[in-house]
């Protein structure tokens, strides 16, 4: 049966109240299993009855089910290198409240890390006045396994399998599932964001690293089972700087915080309008070149809709976006120069956490997995 809570609640939460008519309809199931379906939903308390607007018609309009969107909440978390940021959202992935804390790395412990994270969300739990999670979403700095239990390798903090999930299952006791970071931004972007009913949405992230995470029809891309959309390291130059991945010259090595903030003459952390400050600098152009090479490629090989960019580039000058405009079209395929769109992401400094939330969400609620 949970399935079929799942299918209800997502067409509840893309298109808003229905009638019973209607969602049977959309979601092919027979009037007695949809009545049953409702039902336990409004037990539930995370939809309600309403009359519809004032119809007009003859007799009686048929009831609309609205999902109630403050009906259940979840915790969201973006661990990133050196950062990690917290929030809670209700079931439309609206923050309650948000945290961040910093880290060292390569001496915080995972034991030591996820302390605190359990140490937060008790505390955003206060803050925002909600009693119960339905569970947590953790977005990571690496690929994850199949069963988003794990994180198999991150190059950034120097974890490999391990076993994060379970950790913080311990120290919350709550549900967790994690995700690679900008993949969960890229969920949060399809889900509630400018994805919404875009077929593919390839979100570009960048802080100490360039990630990129894309999603089609409505899933995270998993190749392999557990991969990762690897933008930063699509090899530029062969003879190009050693990559923390350990080739030299890919993208990552060029485009990162560190790298960046050096042509700036500076070794501190970098501010939140490093590429504005880059933009009057001689590396903005050879950096322009860089990323606008390898968005090239990888818009031939996965064929996004949309490319949302966040972190540092959602942060970015007006130019960075009119030069990706004007130089990437002629660059790719003659039917992607239409459909491509480019924005910046629609939730500012939080898409991480959000995103992590959003991931919670498909896989506590929207699956219909707790009912
Ligand atoms: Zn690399």
């Amino acid at each position: 049966m949970g399935l079929h809570h799942g299918q209800v609640l997502r067409i509840l939460r893309d298109e808003g109240p229905n009638s019973r008519a209607i969602l049977a309809r959309r979601s092919k199931l027979s009037a007695t299993t949809l009545t049953h379906v409702t039902a336990q939903l409004l037990a539930d308390g995370s939809v309600v009855e309403e009359e519809p607007g004032a119809s007009g018609g003859l007799g009686r309009p048929a009831l609309a089910i609205r999902l109630l969107p403050d009906a259940h909440h979840v915790a969201g978390v973006h661990i990133g290198a050196g950062l990690v940021q917290l929030t809670v959202t209700n079931l439309l992935g609206s923050p309650k409240a948000a945290a961040s804390f910093e880290y060292g790395l390569p001496n915080t412990s995972p034991e030591a890390l996820t302390t605190r994270i359990a140490d937060e969300i008790e505390r955003l739990k206060a803050v925002s006045g909600v009693e119960d999670l339905l569970g947590v979403g953790v977005g990571v700095p690496g690929p994850v396994d199949a069963g988003q239990r794990s994180i198999l390798a991150s190059i950034n903090t120097g974890w490999r399998n391990l076993p994060l999930a379970g950790m913080l299952e311990r120290r919350t006791g709550l549900s967790v599932v994690l995700e690679h970071n900008v993949s969960a931004m890229a969920v949060a972007e399809a889900r509630f964001g400018l994805g919404r009913n875009v077929a593919a949405v390839l979100f570009v992230y960048l802080r100490s690293g360039l990630g990129a995470g894309l999603v089609v029809d409505g899933m995270p891309f998993r190749p392999g089972g557990h991969g990762a959309v690897e933008l930063g390291h699509i090899q530029i130059s062969q003879d190009g700087p050693l990559c923390s991945c350990g080739n030299h010259g890919c993208l990552e090595s060029y485009v990162n915080e560190r790298v960046l903030m050096r042509s700036l003459g500076s070794e501190g952390s970098a501010p939140a309008d490093l590429l504005m400050q880059l933009e009057r600098t001689a590396s903005w152009k050879p950096t322009l070149a860089r990323l606008t090479d390898s968005l090239a490629i990888a818009i031939s090989l996965l064929t996004p809709d949309l490319i949302v960019f966040g972190g540092h580039l959602g942060d970015a000058p007006d130019s960075l976006f009119s030069h990706l405009r004007e130089h990437l079209p002629p660059r790719v395929m003659p039917h992607m120069r239409e459909i491509l769109r480019l924005e910046r992401t629609s939730f500012g400094s939080q898409s991480g956490p959000i995103g992590g939330a959003a991931v919670a969400l498909d896989h506590f609620f929207y699956s219909g997995a707790r009912l």
